[in-house]
């Protein structure tokens, strides 16, 4: 078919055109947007330009536990762009009186709580994507997870990965919020390097094990989680919603059974190790142990050579395993009396123990060692 040389510009036009018109938003979008954030754009100091800022940033959330689920739903309702889940664990009952994003059905599953977290969220139906990941970060891959990303929120339960998330932000000057609660209380720390205090700063060593209160061992509850959480997220949406604001970050105590809120300040120290002497050696730590994890009568056992594929596994499993389960990122299997979870990148959880011996023991007898 003859087409002229007018034709075929115009064509090229239309082409261009609808290109672009995929990319902008329609009117009846626009509306659409405008009506369902209304609410948080008539906060004044969060606004039209908040709004903005808002959707077009991307978070990273460490964890999608107690204080991660809260972080989560949190941004994702308010309209951010793009939010990257991390979490190593799988959803159990004892984390529904305090883990928002997970029910029954996902526990009784033993959904990774990173995909658990993502399906409740797009189930949901907000407007920004959300990517998760199932892996237990480690300085490594904190790397890659991290790319370009505007803010990090803390819903860890260990202050390891807590220091490897300052190092990271400290190294590459990302925004981040600390965040830790338990029993009825927590602590919240917004952290702008090079403007404010970091983590090593007001903490500047993790104190022994024997010295710390965990979940574990004090247990927690709801109204902790959700104050602790909906302060560092508050802070959080500042952060990005108004990055040239004059601010002074301070760490703040909450307590929910007292009804007190503490300012603690947070003064620089010009003599720290991570920010001021840029010794950022969380980030060359190998994370090699294997570890009993905090109040889940479940260990972690490392991954050991290069991960392999979990079908292959499955396949090589001994006779006595039981319930064999491949999911879209994890091999269940029971084998005595333990639950053993298997990831892509080869870091198996065995649950029904506390010992860690015992455990990398039952990880060798059903995993074996890497080919
Ligand atoms: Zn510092």
């Amino acid at each position: 078919m003859g087409q002229s040389v007018e034709d075929r510009s115009s064509a090229r036009e239309s082409q261009a055109e609808d290109a672009r018109d995929a990319r902008v938003p329609s009117a009846r979008h626009l509306e659409e947007l405008a009506q369902r954030f209304d609410r948080q754009v008539r906060f004044a100091p969060f606004g039209r330009e908040g709004q903005a800022n808002l959707v077009s940033s991307r978070v990273l959330v460490v964890g999608c536990g107690a204080l991660g689920g809260v972080l989560a739903q949190t941004f994702f309702r308010a309209g951010v762009g793009e939010l990257v889940l991390v979490d190593r664990d799988v959803v159990e009952l004892s984390n529904l009186p305090r883990q928002v994003l997970f029910d029954e059905h996902q526990a009784r599953a033993g959904t990774p709580k990173a995909l658990a977290a993502r399906e409740t969220l797009e189930r949901s139906g907000g407007t920004g994507k959300v990517q998760a990941h199932v892996l237990h970060l480690d300085a490594r891959n904190l790397a890659l997870v991290a790319e370009d990303v505007d803010l990090v929120l803390d819903g860890t339960d260990n202050l390891e990965t807590r220091y490897l998330l300052n190092d990271f932000c400290v190294e590459r000057g990302i925004p981040w919020v600390y965040a830790g609660v338990v029993g009825s209380a927590g602590l919240v720390l917004p952290i702008l390097p090079g403007r404010s205090a970091c983590l090593a700063c007001v903490f500047p060593a993790p104190p022994p094990d024997d010295a710390l209160a965990t979940c574990e061992t004090a247990g927690v509850l709801l109204p902790a989680v959700g104050a602790v959480a909906s302060f560092a997220a508050g802070l959080g949406l500042r952060i990005l919603a108004r990055p040239r604001d004059e601010f002074a970050p301070e760490l703040i105590e909450l307590d929910t059974w007292n009804g007190s809120v503490r300012r603690l300040g947070a003064p620089r120290d010009p003599a720290c190790r991570a920010c001021a002497r840029r010794e950022l050696v969380y980030l060359y730590r190998p994370g090699g142990e294997a570890i009993a994890l905090c109040g889940r009568n479940t260990v972690q056992v490392p991954a050991r050579g290069t991960p392999r594929a979990l079908a292959a596994l499955a396949a090589r499993l001994p006779p006595a395993a039981r319930e064999v389960r491949l999911h879209e990122a994890m091999l269940r299997f029971a084998f005595e009396d333990c639950r053993i979870s298997v990831f892509p990148d080869g870091r198996a959880l065995i649950e029904g123990t506390n010992d860690v011996t015992r455990a990398r023991a039952l990880a060798e007898r059903t995993l074996g060692e890497p080919a």
